[in-house]
């Protein structure tokens, strides 16, 4: 797994034949060549300054070797491994374990303390946190930073900017310190300060590369590189410090200075998971706190999407509930009969037993039941009332599905026997026995006979939409006929069922048709058909829930936008966060499992406050009187939605960021 010895005799660096072309003329961009073919050997504990002026390349240069980019073309060995041939995180190692950057711009994050910003190389490779935090102290406390541990970059002066991110820099050891015109944004005092600082580094052994404009910063090193329009135009190095003076060397905070071989395949020191996560939900707090407007800009976005699923499918599902249970009571399949004058003048008709029986006869009909009704004295002890007393066959709860609730109801042989039988409605049986909660077996006075109580049936309720049966009574058809009715020679009306709820129109048509045939073309008999007025009910219902779930999936659509349009703004600051990360040392995974813990942080936050808030508005509407049913399955979806859109948006970003080159996402392009 590793390849080339660490030799003393070895250049740390070195670079053959290195150019850099920036710009593409197959797109149009004119090709410019920065580097013109650099040759370059620097030494283990060289202090070398590379010395030109402003455009001549050193950036470039320095980009170059510390594995920031890549050359366009010529060779880079370090410690004779070939850097060509490096993957991602053994770049990463370098950048981790053996170079730590300087940069005019300091390049600290703004959302962490100093301290933070200094252990952040030491996060990556993997030191505990303990130790971690004490190396930053003792560092920072050398560098004179001691009383500004706390502090964010925000709240440092410029030297103190730079003197933090040279803490960083020495944070995994500092071999190969990297300085890129460290004095560049200084006033003279901190720019004096923190070139004293790189000599000290420097005789303590550190190899330092340090990138100027400025001679006299330049003079300070033992080892002065010019560099001019690309090329290397002089160096002052005639006898190049060997390792061999320098390697041994070792500070009291423990730097090593001899570098090991820099492991590759990808498996070596990879950060502790648990420990990373815990760091990555910390920072990802930490982020959220201090960008607090956008980061409620994107959990309202998410809140509303979520909480407008919830409540508006809620509502639609409620409302078609009421329906199907309003079908399931007054039926989908009934049609209504009964005679009546037709329009062409003349009495009404006379509906028969042999008509009925020739309806019972269609296929497309289940049932066929004459009703006879009309209110009528009904009399217990002394209490008596005008009740409507309903008179049909046996199978009145099957038309209707209803059932008693205590007691029976009477059978077919009983109907046909003219048994004086009676059942009650719930509220029917409230008035006659108020005090009797089972009143079976007592006698009721209908009319002028008495009929025996036999059962109650069950409660219609408000919402059934045949409420007023809870008052009357029920008696067999023919016992009616023969002792409360003896006047009636035919049903007040028939209820029809029809064989199923797709058949009610065929079933309608097949009744008028026999029923004209019957009676010699006639139109003296009506049909009313109350299951297609229930089942066009029960369609608009279903359009309004469609209609709200529509309405629902918008907003959430609109929160999705809301915060993708958050995380996009954002995107730019967190490629230039993300490049830091980078030049620290961070893989590739170790972003995506940064920015993947904090979309999820958001986002889970964000859908729960939706499910919690969403559920407080049902509790509302409850409490208004408005039928609402919460579905599992909704609010799952909702959430789901809400996480997925975060995290996708949350995610790509930095995925497309971690795949940069870290000067690229330095430049937060
Ligand atoms: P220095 O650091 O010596 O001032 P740089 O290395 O930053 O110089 O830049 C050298 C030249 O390369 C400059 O002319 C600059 O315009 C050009 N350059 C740098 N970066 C890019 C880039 N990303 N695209 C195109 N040209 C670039
Ligand atoms: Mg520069």
């Amino acid at each position: 797994m590793v390849s080339g010895s660490v030799d003393a005799n070895q250049p740390l660096i070195a670079l053959r034949g290195i150019r850099k072309h920036y710009g593409d003329p197959a797109s149009g961009q004119p090709l410019v060549t920065v580097l013109h073919g650099i040759d370059l050997d620097i030494y283990a504990g060289e202090f070398v300054a590379v010395v030109g002026s402003s455009g001549s390349g050193k950036s470039t240069l320095m980009n170059i070797l510390g594995c920031l980019d890549r050359p366009s073309d010529g060779s880079y060995h370090f410690q004779g491994q070939d850097v060509a041939q490096f993957d991602s995180d053994a770049l990463a190692w370098l950048r981790r374990e053996a170079f730590g950057f300087v940069f005019q711009g300091y390049h600290l994050i703004a959302s962490e303390s100093a301290s933070e910003n200094v252990e952040m190389p030491a996060i990556y490779s993997g030191l505990p946190k303990g130790e971690r935090v004490q190396r930053a102290q003792a560092l920072l406390q050398r560098l004179g930073l001691g009383e500004r541990l706390g502090n964010r970059p925000n709240q440092l002066s410029g030297g103190q900017q730079q003197r933090v991110s040279i803490a960083r820099a020495l944070m995994n050891g500092g071999h190969i310190i990297l300085a890129d015109e460290p004095t560049g944004a200084l006033d003279s005092h901190s720019g004096a300060e923190v070139m004293a600082l790189l000599r000290e580094l420097a005789a303590a052994g550190h190899t330092i590369i340090l990138i100027t404009h400025d001679r006299d910063v330049a003079a300070q090193a033992q080892r002065v590189i010019e560099i001019s329009d690309g090329r290397i135009v002089g160096d002052s190095a005639s006898q190049p410090a060997t390792a061999a003076t320098t390697a041994t060397t070792a500070e009291g905070d423990g730097t090593r200075m001899q570098l090991a071989p820099v492991p590759q395949g990808g498996s070596a020191s990879a950060t502790p998971l648990v420990a990373e996560l815990l760091e990555a939900a910390r920072s990802a707090w930490r982020g959220m706190r201090l960008n607090r407007v956008r980061t409620s800009l994107t959990l309202l976005g998410i809140v509303i999407g979520v909480v407008s699923v919830i409540v508006m499918l809620a509502i639609g599902e409620g409302a078609r509930r009421k329906v199907v249970e309003q079908m399931g009571t007054m039926g989908t399949a009934i049609l209504y009969m009964g005679s009546k004058p037709p329009a062409t003048g003349g009495p009404a008709g006379q509906i028969t037993e042999e008509d009925l029986d020739a309806l019972r006869e269609l296929p497309e009909i289940r049932r066929v039941m004459p009703v006879i009704g009309d209110p009528v004295t009904v009399r217990y002890g002394n209490a008596d009332k005008q009740v409507y007393v309903f008179a049909a066959s046996e199978e009145m709860p099957l038309v209707h599905h209803w059932k008693p609730r205590l007691g029976r109801y009477y059978t077919d042989t009983e109907d046909r026997d003219l048994a004086p039988l009676v059942v009650l409605g719930h509220k029917a049986h409230k008035h006659f026995f108020p005090d009797t909660p089972n009143p079976l077996g007592r006698q009721l006075i209908i009319g002028t006979s008495a009929f025996e109580v036999i059962g109650v049936m069950s409660e219609r309720g408000a919402d059934s939409g045949a409420q007023d049966y809870d008052d009357m009574v029920f008696i067999p058809y023919q016992s009616g006929r023969a002792r409360v009715y003896q006047a009636q020679t035919q049903p007040d009306y028939v209820v029809v069922e029809a064989m199923s709820s797709e058949v009610v129109n065929e079933a309608e048509a097949a009744l008028h048709r026999v029923l004209l045939a019957r009676h010699g073309g006639r139109e003296d008999f009506g049909i009313g058909n109350a299951a297609a007025r229930i089942q066009a009910e029960a369609a608009t219902r279903q359009s309004m829930a469609v209609m709200l779930g529509l309405i629902a999936a918008v907003s959430l659509v609109v929160g999705g936008i809301g915060v993708m349009n958050v995380m996009l703004m954002t995107v730019r600051e967190r490629t230039r966060e993300i490049g830091i990360r980078m030049a620290v040392g961070a893989r590739q995974s170790d972003i995506l499992r940064q920015f993947l813990t904090e979309a999820s942080l958001v986002t889970l936050s964000g859908g729960t406050v939706g499910l919690v808030l969403g559920a407080l508005v049902g509790a509302v509407l409850v409490l208004a009187g408005v039928p609402v049913v919460f579905s599992i399955r909704a609010m799952a979806g909702a959430f789901a939605c809400a996480v997925v859109t975060g995290l996708v948006f949350g995610y790509m970003p930095a995925k497309t960021a971690a795949r940069l080159d870290p000067v690229r996402a330095l430049a937060g392009e």
